[in-house]
């Protein structure tokens, strides 16, 4: 169909066969009315398998996040996140835009841990001057890397300890825990809320599902419709969830193992810095003068990498990239950097 290898993110993936059969037989109903039963069996599950009372299906990981922020605080609230964060810094400073609630931005640790004496010292004071901190925001994977779980562990005692509550963009929460070998459940088990987005590595069109008490996601449900996120029929959406569940969350071993073989494929090729891959991402460095005969090099040989938006370019695999166009990327390379 298309030969193109698309490297620039895990949200390009395209539905299987398969998805688009279940997508084709789902149930629907008006999901507003709470009758579609396979949004409703996909937020159950959702619920039951991450650990919380209730889950809520929204269009966007953008929106799942921003619905959580304005669950947790009231206008003139504050929380705490970090500077590179997608909430903070690639939502479109939503929260501060459409809940007049105030970001803390904290700088990252190398492993994208926000140090916790870092956090104590910006919670403020309770006082008429200050914003009211009310809520950590944590992400895993980060840059693709997951957290360690005792970080996870200390992150929910500090937020116990100052009044906090804490929430996870958990974009990758399936990554995180494929990579840590444990169940997605034992990572959500130290947040309040966690946002997870089925139209990344999990292969979905669209679609995220934020899970939290049963009063939060009643708050959550209010603000999607105010957001013009309360959809109808969207069944067929939590169909190709479903069935991400139950046949995409194994394999993303496979594009963790496909962006290992990707590095260690590039390690060591002159002119190239390979900075790092974890899950299935890897980030590599091209000196800018060689940038756009690179650009043209990898477009001739029909491979699509996100270049010159940041200066590390960052690639990613998913389950539309197999053995064969990690092989073929790698051959790219090797014939520039040479
Ligand atoms: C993709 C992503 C989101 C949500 O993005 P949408 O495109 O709105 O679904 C949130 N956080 C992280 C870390 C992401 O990678």
């Amino acid at each position: 169909m298309n030969d193109w290898i698309d490297l620039r993110s895990d949200t390009v993936t395209r539905p299987t066969p398969a998805m688009r059969e279940a997508m084709l037989r789902a149930e629907v109903g008006d999901d507003v009315y709470g009758e579609d039963p396979t949004v409703n069996a996909l937020q159950d599950r959702l619920a039951a398998e991450l650990g919380f009372e209730a889950a809520l299906f929204v269009p966007s990981g953008t929106q799942s996040n921003l619905l959580a922020l304005m669950s947790h605080c009231e206008r003139g609230d504050e929380y705490l996140v970090g500077m590179d964060a997608h909430t903070y810094k690639y939502e479109g400073g939503g929260a501060a835009v459409l809940g007049s609630i105030q970001p803390q931005p904290v700088p990252h640790a190398d492993d994208g841990t926000l140090p916790l004496d870092a956090l104590a010292s910006v919670i403020k004071p309770v006082d008429p001057h200050f914003a009211r901190t009310r809520l950590l925001c944590l992400e895993n994977t980060w840059h693709g890397r997951p957290l360690p779980l005792d970080y996870l562990a200390a992150a929910r005692r500090f937020c116990a300890a100052h009044g906090l509550a804490l929430h996870l963009d958990g974009a990758r929460l399936y990554n995180a825990a494929v990579a840590c070998g444990v169940p997605a459940r034992e990572i959500a088990r130290h947040f309040d809320s966690v946002s997870v987005c089925f139209s990344k590595g999990l292969g979905a069109p669209v679609g995220s599902v934020l899970a939290g008490s049963r009063a939060l996601i009643g708050k959550a449900r209010r603000w999607r419709k105010v957001a013009g996120g309360g959809w109808r029929q969207a069944g067929m959406l939590a169909a190709a969830c479903l069935h991400a569940l139950d046949h995409h969350v194994a394999r993303l071993a496979e594009d963790h193992a496909r962006a290992a073989r990707l590095a260690a494929g590039l390690r060591g090729l002159p002119g190239l810095t390979v900075a790092g891959q974890h899950t299935g991402m890897v980030f590599i460095e091209v000196p800018a003068e060689r940038l756009p005969a690179f650009k043209a090099h990898m477009e001739a040989a029909r491979i699509r990498l996100s270049i010159g938006y940041l200066p590390t370019i960052r690639m990613v695999t998913h389950l539309d990239i197999d053995d064969a166009g990690i092989e073929r990327t790698l051959a790219a390379f090797r014939e520039f950097f040479r």
